[in-house]
């Protein structure tokens, strides 16, 4: 090693960067972070647009505007709530307070394990030399024995839709309004077009969003994604499919779309429109062109199965990779780095990756979906069970949606599990872990859950795989063909 290099450089602190580095130094190497991230104030902050402008702060908001929904409808549990009402600065603060909490729990972290913290926009050069450019302008070159490269993603932008301050606005934006718009549009109804218009809709907002696809949330299974549009309809979300946005127009008025459905060309007018139509892999200066770093077809950095670039020690992790753009795929991968250089044997289940959107009811899956496995001649069994039939979610007033596991039908092993209904993002872990050490649905059915529990729906999809769910009178047409299948087989 260099005497006043590192062993390795991280160029990124987002959950994918953040990660990478504390494994790096758990493995006793030196290492340096760089990041060039500022708040609103100008102060540097760890954690990337998963903990200051994504994840974290759409979390709390999520939670929050919840709570609203639930105090203003507390009568129908024996509460007299009276003169419910929102206060959105203090809303805002309690966002802001927990992204400072998890910012600042970062640093600590990084404190604590000897990382040091750069402050600057990072650039590879060639030879694993990393040039850091200060806030100020100051200029370093950090010598590295190994770099890895985490520059996250950034919010694809429409030319049609050009962001306009306060007006036409990303997902960071939309996080951050000032009060709370009467007529909302957004630009895709995937995972932040949802979840966004969740919030500013329990908060009072009349949102419309616009989708190009003509099917809903086609990278969920279809029987979750159909009720899952029944729902947000019902909740009062206006989804309307198939809309191609033509342009955009902002008078005094508002913000006035225009597209393009099945019917012809219509228009919409919104006091503010969010674009939420993807993300981009942040590419740009992130490496000198001499240093030839490969990206792909798609203007990803090329990697192989243990994030390893082109160039020799260099690695990328993270949304700037292929796969999901996930901060948990992204940690996991920045572990893999670690340990790769590390010299350990070290790999990321891509087949298994939970995937949860945080809307009410919650959405989440991980493993093949039902559309796959045929498209792929799989032979399978499905298990059904819904909330409406187990105690704890009654309780809670939150009864909507199902679970439904997929299993091998020759081998009864695992495949996919489905869900949709209450803290599905928590629940999914169950599935994950099943998949993980390849369980079968009878080895899930012969396992003993907490009664009364949200888990028990778990149980008993597992059991309606094998055709004998015991909390339904008759069970689910899925079930009962599983059984016969079962029977035949
Ligand atoms: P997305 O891919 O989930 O959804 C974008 C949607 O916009 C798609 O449905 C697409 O068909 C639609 N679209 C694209 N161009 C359009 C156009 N011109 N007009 C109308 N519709 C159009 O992307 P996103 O919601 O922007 O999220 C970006 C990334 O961030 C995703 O990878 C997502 O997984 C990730 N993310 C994850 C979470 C979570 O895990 N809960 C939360 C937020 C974001």
């Amino acid at each position: 090693m260099a005497a006043d290099g590192f062993d390795v450089v991280v160029i990124g602190a987002g959950p994918a960067g953040y990660v990478a580095a504390i494994r790096c130094a758990q493995l006793g190497m030196r290492v340096a972070c760089v990041d060039r991230w500022l708040d609103d104030t100008n102060k540097p902050s760890l954690g990337g647009t998963c903990l200051n402008v994504g994840c974290i702060p759409s979390k709390a908001l999520l939670e929050t505007s919840e709570l609203l929904v639930k105090a203003t409808h507390a009568g129908a549990y024996g509460i007299r709530a009276q003169g419910v009402t929102l206060d959105l600065p203090a809303m805002m603060q309690h966002k802001e307070k927990v992204v400072a909490d998890l910012t600042g729990g970062v640093a600590q972290l990084f404190r604590a394990h000897g990382i040091e913290w750069v402050q600057a926009r990072g650039k590879l050069l060639p030879n694993r030399r990393v040039e850091a450019v200060e806030h100020g302008g100051a200029t370093r070159i950090l010598e590295a024995q190994n770099v890895i490269l985490a520059p996250g993603s950034t919010p694809v932008e429409l030319g049609m839709a050009p962001l306009k301050a306060d007006r036409i606005v990303d997902s960071a934006g939309a996080l951050a309004f000032k009060k709370v718009p009467p007529r909302l549009g957004i630009i895709g109804a995937g995972v932040i077009g949802l979840e966004l218009g969740s919030v500013w809709q329990r908060l009072g907002s009349k949102v419309v969003l616009l989708e190009a696809q003509e099917q809903f949330l086609t990278m969920a299974d279809a029987q979750v994604a159909r009720d899952a549009l029944k729902h947000f309809t019902a909740q009062g979300l206006d989804i309307r499919l198939g809309a191609r946005v033509l342009g955009t127009n902002i008078t005094d008025k508002g913000v006035s779309v225009d597209y393009e459905d099945k019917n012809g060309r219509q228009q919409m007018t919104c006091d503010q429109l969010i674009v939420a139509v993807g993300r981009r892999p942040c590419t740009e200066g992130l490496f000198a062109p001499e240093t030839e770093l490969l990206l792909d077809e798609w203007g990803f950095v090329h990697v192989d199965d243990q994030c390893r670039t082109n160039l020799p020690a260099v690695y990328a992790v993270g949304d700037v990779v292929r796969g999901p753009m996930l901060a948990h795929k992204g940690m996991e991968e920045g572990v893999m780095a670690a340990e790769t250089i590390a010299g350990q044997h070290a790999e990321v289940n891509y087949d298994i990756i939970p995937s949860v959107i945080y809307t009410f009811p919650e959405i989440a899956w991980a493993g093949k979906t039902e559309e796959a496995l045929k498209a792929s001649g799989v032979e399978y069994r499905a298990g059904v069970f819904p909330f409406a039939a187990n105690g704890r979610a009654k309780a809670l007033g939150a009864a909507a949606g199902f679970i439904k596991i997929l299993s091998d039908a020759r081998t009864d092993r695992v495949l996919g599990v489905h869900m949709i209904g209450p803290q599905c993002a928590e629940l999914i872990a169950l599935g994950v872990m099943a998949m993980e050490f390849g369980a079968s649905s009878e080895d899930i059915a012969l396992t003993m859950f907490a009664h009364p529990s949200l888990s028990e729906t778990f149980h008993e999809a597992a059991l309606s795989v094998l055709g004998r769910p015991l909390h339904v009178a008759r069970p689910p047409r899925a079930a009962r063909a599983a059984a016969k299948a079962s029977t035949e087989a």
